[in-house]
């Protein structure tokens, strides 16, 4: 680093809350959102006024949820002054910040649909061009890419709550964190983590690499602690290196899966391979990716509900669902200045999970693992829902299985089900178990029984010498007469 690097590391490092919070507290994501709402509560005369109290107490749920609701009145009243598009979508719904008191009366404020953003970035655009210190286009798997802007504060609260879940995994910061994305994806989260670390103090390694050999040995070489990665890719080098590498010898602290649903059946076969916890971690490219990670509980991943909303709704009808429901999920960021989304759909499938969690947290709540997109959902036979989680726990299942895709056509008048699968062993027993693995899901059977779908097909590939990023798990290929 140049000196001048080290002095703006060095000035933005005193701006982050998640260096204030102790490393050896037992819950430094719960700390560290505390310490965020007695800020607000020390700085903010409106959040005093909004709660009505002198002094601040004890954090319940209920204060942070006062809190939450304060700060979405105040995003949505920057909004409405400065982005063309909430200027004119407020208006239309007739819906002002003061009309916003409870959770409840959040189903006045109209969703924003992502295609609106595709469409015209610079609607949501909230300061001038001059202001932003960063752009950032999503990927665009599903559709348009989408472009978003962010100020040097808002990539500094991305750092902050990337350094906070990192934390809250067990990472110290004397420990190596090895940053696992393919390089071959369009985005780069190993930038944006290595940075990350960097600002906020802690160490870290970026390995890329396909082979094998090479990562293990990057990993020995740096004393990896931490795993985080593209989840299919941790996957691959996984069941590459198994046989031929004492994994559990690493004595890694856990591994955080990301960009990508972990199934159950990939995190018991990565637990079993390394001797460690795999956590999950979810966030959207819009909200700036770090939002949510897992607990060691592992039933659901804690939101940075500090910086983001997290609604559930009916994804037919918009309207908010009571915790435990599932539905889409809707995200606000409470926080960005650059091109804030509020009520934004998501397409992703889980549902919220009130605190407490035993894992200590008594404020902030989880989702549940998000399922997957809305648009990969289809049926199947007799009107059966298939979705890439139900393929991803049962083939993931088969020891040696790597990935699949599935490609359903309709030739007859029965569906026709191609699973391609890659997998590493004798194809022919691969062949056998993952067709035993399909056939034995009751989605499955009943269309089998009910003669609406052709016997299946499996065909397994070896595993190709390059790491080729997850395509569509599900390809529809049948026409429909309502499409
Ligand atoms: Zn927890």
């Amino acid at each position: 680093m140049s000196l001048k690097e080290r002095i703006i590391v060095a000035y933005a490092r005193t701006k982050l809350s998640s260096r204030k919070v102790s490393e050896n507290v037992e819950n430094p994501l719960h700390d560290w959102v505390e310490l965020k709402v007695r800020n607000t509560f020390k700085h903010d005369e409106g959040f005093r006024k909004a709660l009505g109290r002198a002094t601040l107490g004890e954090i319940d749920r209920r204060t942070f949820e006062e809190y939450q609701l304060y700060r979405f009145r105040r995003q949505m009243a920057y909004v409405m002054e400065n982005s063309p598009y909430y200027q004119k979508a407020y208006a239309e719904a007739g819906v002002r910040p003061e009309d916003i008191r409870t959770m409840d009366d959040l189903d006045k404020v109209p969703l924003t649909d992502p295609n609106a953003l595709a469409e015209e970035p610079f609607l949501f655009l909230c300061l001038s061009q001059s202001k932003i210190a960063r752009t950032f286009s999503t990927s665009g798997t599903s559709g348009k890419p989408k472009r978003l802007f962010y100020t040097n504060d808002d990539l500094l609260n991305i750092v902050d709550s990337i350094a906070a879940a990192l934390r809250s995994a067990g990472l110290k910061s004397d420990e190596t964190l090895h940053i696992m994305f393919p390089a071959v994806v369009a985005w780069d989260p190993s930038l944006m983590l290595e940075s990350a670390c960097k600002v906020a103090g802690l160490r870290s390694v970026v390995c890329s690499d396909v082979n094998v050999e090479e990562q293990m040995r990057v990993m020995r070489e740096q004393q990896a602690r931490m795993i985080i990665g593209l989840t299919s890719f941790i996957y691959r080098v996984t069941v590459l290196a198994r046989d031929r590498f004492d994994l559990r010898a690493l004595g890694l602290k856990a591994i955080i899966c990301s960009s990508e649903p972990l199934s159950e059946a990939v995190r018991h076969e990565l637990e079993d391979a390394w001797g460690c916890k795999c956590l999950s971690q979810y966030g959207l490219t819009e909200m700036g990716l770090a939002t949510t990670i897992e607990c060691f509980v592992q039933q659901g991943l804690h939101i940075n509900e500090a910086d983001f909303m997290v609604e559930v709704v009916d994804p037919a009808t918009g309207k908010r669902l009571p915790p435990g429901e599932e539905g889409e999920l809707v995200w606000t960021a409470l926080s960005f200045q650059g091109s804030p989304l509020l009520r934004y759909r998501s397409c992703d499938i889980s549902h919220y999970i009130l605190p407490p969690c035993e894992c200590g947290h008594a404020i902030i709540g989880k989702i549940g693992k998000p399922k997957g997109r809305l648009n990969d959902a289809t049926k199947i036979g007799l009107g059966e829902h298939i979705f890439p989680a139900l393929f991803d726990e049962a083939i993931m299942k088969v020891h040696g299985a790597l990935s699949y895709q599935l490609i359903i056509d309709k030739p007859s008048y029965r569906d026709h089900l191609h699973f391609i699968v890659e997998y590493n062993g004798d194809l022919e027993k691969g062949k056998e178990e993952v067709l035993k693995a399909i056939t034995g899901l009751e989605e499955i059977r009943s269309g089998l029984e009910n003669d609406l779908i052709d016997p299946i097909e499996v065909e397994v590939r070896e595993v190709p010498h390059d790491f080729t990023p997850k395509r569509r798990p599900i390809i529809d290929r049948r026409k429909r007469f309502d499409a």
